[in-house]
């Protein structure tokens, strides 16, 4: 059976962070958009908060297409597929780069240094839009290397609650300056959605009240009421094109393997840093790319790690609200400071990946441990290198005929040393805060892959143009975590969504989106149900 959907102007794979964003502008210039979204809605129920919906724990992390991984931590790699993608389990830390972020790389330069193709002054209006869509709470005071703004954050950061309140004194102690970090997630309870409880959640779980500010609750039911169609369930496995031009997306239904193509007018790529390369590679798009051999290429994902310490007595508040205190005293990069990055307070290990690692019969010490330990995640910048990429696999496919993704990824000596100095003065917080006892875990995953289809104005190294235009094909663009020809050294979602509301807001105010119809393409979708169509409100509905 075949159902026809309307005639779109524009496609979006991925209802990511980027991919939400860049909605945005185009429904509120009364566009027609389709949007495609391999994963599922992730219900809001008390469940989100169970040990067992914890990260990789969570129904929502799959291995379907796994990526295999070589280099410093060889294994395979799985995602986030849901609604939303894996901002819903994100920790809502929602920090705009730095000016001295966009300037010319000083000591952080791998063999393949990015520059921005904008300033920080261009980008400015579009990180206060994401905040506002977001909500943060933050504090216009405090942070020492905070970039200029010119509005106030949409609501005040809430004060401090308890083991937060220790590092902040350790910290000042110490002689640093600990700011209040600026987090998405809605303290005041006045809008639509409920008011945050300041359980210790955040970092790993879906909210399970959507106070936490994420596609899936803060971007796409809106988005969804005012016209927008999402298609859930439903995988990209392949761009057509001819002529220069994209001309449709192969998809697939997860759940009955029927095959259709999705058809615009442009199309907008936001599958993520990992998967946008692979869908590129995959289509022999790259070869139209006068900087096709960059495609996959100069992956970054941070050097993080997490220091955890232990503290002899229960900590007042332990099942709280940890994520709430910034350390940039060493963020550095400006005149001849070493560019390190920045300290961030974080929840201790949550009790269901405890248990995941420990024999059943000590089961009992991920609450122990939840009660005696806060923790600090650092994030260094990581230097860009051609050799950390992401290529497709000539021998696997995934059960959708996509060839499986290969990363190859190693840290340089620099990434590891700014790491250790940056975990080294975590550890000093913590025992001066009084842990009898400190770990450093360095983080294995790619939560912060950015880097792979850069943007830039030189058009034999970056795929991209300076408005997220993949070079040689006229009407794709991308604008999830691969446009970022730098990682920074803060958290990246907030830089992802300013530049994907920016990229979508070139596109809308073109003065034509709606060219010529070509007569050897229909650019009605077909669409063979069964399908996920949201329909008000964000609620799957089966048409
Ligand atoms: C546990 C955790 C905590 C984090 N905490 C923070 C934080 O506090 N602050 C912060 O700034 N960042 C944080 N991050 C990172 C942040 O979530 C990511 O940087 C951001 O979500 C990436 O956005 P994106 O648009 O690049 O892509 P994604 O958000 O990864 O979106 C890609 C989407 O595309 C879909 N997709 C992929 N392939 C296909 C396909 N073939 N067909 C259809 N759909 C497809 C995916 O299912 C997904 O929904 C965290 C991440 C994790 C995992």
């Amino acid at each position: 059976m075949v159902a026809r959907l309307s005639r779109f102007d524009a496609v979006i794979i991925g209802s990511g962070m980027g991919g939400a964003m860049a909605a945005r502008p185009l429904i509120d210039s009364g566009l027609r958009v389709l949007m495609l979204e391999r994963g599922s809605t992730v219900a809001r129920t008390p469940d989100c908060w169970a040990p067992d919906s914890v990260l990789e724990r969570s129904p929502h992390y799959s291995v379907e297409s796994a990526f295999r991984v070589h280099g410093d931590d060889p294994g395979t790699s799985g995602s986030y597929h849901c609604v939303g993608g894996p901002a819903v389990f994100y920790g809502a830390v929602s920090m705009r780069m730095r000016e001295v972020d966009f300037s010319a790389p000083l000591d952080v330069r791998g063999d393949a240094p990015g520059r921005w193709p904008f300033t920080y002054a261009d980008i400015e209006p579009y990180y206060l839009w994401a905040e506002r869509i977001l909500g943060v709470a933050g504090r216009e005071s405090g942070d020492p290397t905070a970039p200029w703004r010119s509005g106030p954050y949409p609501q005040r950061a809430p004060d401090l609650l308890g083991p937060a309140r220790l590092v902040w004194d350790s910290s000042e102690r110490l002689g640093l300056t600990p700011f209040h970090l600026p987090l998405a997630i809605d303290f005041t309870g006045k809008g639509a959605r409920a008011a945050c409880v300041r359980c210790g959640t955040c970092d790993g779980h879906a909210c399970a009240l959507g106070s936490k500010s994420d596609p899936g609750t803060s971007v796409l039911p809106d988005l969804v009421a005012r016209g927008l169609t999402l298609v859930s369930d439903t995988v990209a496995v392949r761009l057509l094109y001819r002529n220069h031009r994209v001309t449709g997306v192969e998809c697939v239904d997860r759940g009955s393997g029927f095959r259709w193509i999705a058809r615009g007018h442009h199309y907008i790529l936001s599958a993520g840093a990992l998967a946008s390369p692979q869908l590129i590679l995959a289509s022999g798009l790259a070869q139209a790319n006068p900087a096709g051999d960059s495609v996959g290429r100069t992956l970054m994902r941070h050097s993080n790690a997490l220091v955890f310490g232990l503290f002899p007595g229960v900590l007042e508040g332990s099942r709280s609200f940890h994520k709430q205190v910034g350390i940039h005293d060493l963020y550095g990069g400006e005149h001849d400071r070493p560019k390190l990055g920045c300290i961030q307070s974080i929840h201790p290990p949550p009790v269901g990946m405890v248990q995941d690692r420990v024999p059943s019969w000590a089961a009992g010490l991920g609450d122990v441990i939840a009660d005696h330990s806060t923790g600090l995640l650092v994030i260094a910048e990581d230097e860009p290198c051609r050799d950390n990429r992401v290529t497709l696999s000539r021998k696997h496919s995934d059960r959708f005929g996509v060839p499986q993704g290969v990363v190859h990824h190693s840290y340089t000596q620099r990434d590891m040393d700014a790491r250790r100095s940056l975990a080294r003065v975590a550890g000093r917080i913590l025992r001066g805060a009084g842990a009898v006892f400190t770990t450093c875990y360095r983080i294995k995953t790619f939560s912060h892959a950015v880097g792979t289809v850069r943007m830039g104005e030189d058009a034999r190294t970056s795929p991209l143009d300076g408005f997220g235009r993949f070079r040689g094909i006229d009407n794709l663009r991308v604008v999830d975590g691969s446009f970022m020809p730098r990682a920074g050294a803060v958290n990246p979602s907030l830089t992802i969504a300013a530049n994907a509301l920016r990229c979508a807001s070139h596109l809308a105010g073109r003065a034509s989106l709606t060219g010529p119809r070509d007569a050897r393409q229909d650019m009605w979708t077909e669409l063979r149900i069964p399908m996920h169509v949201h329909g008000e409100n964000g609620r799957e509905v089966s048409r």
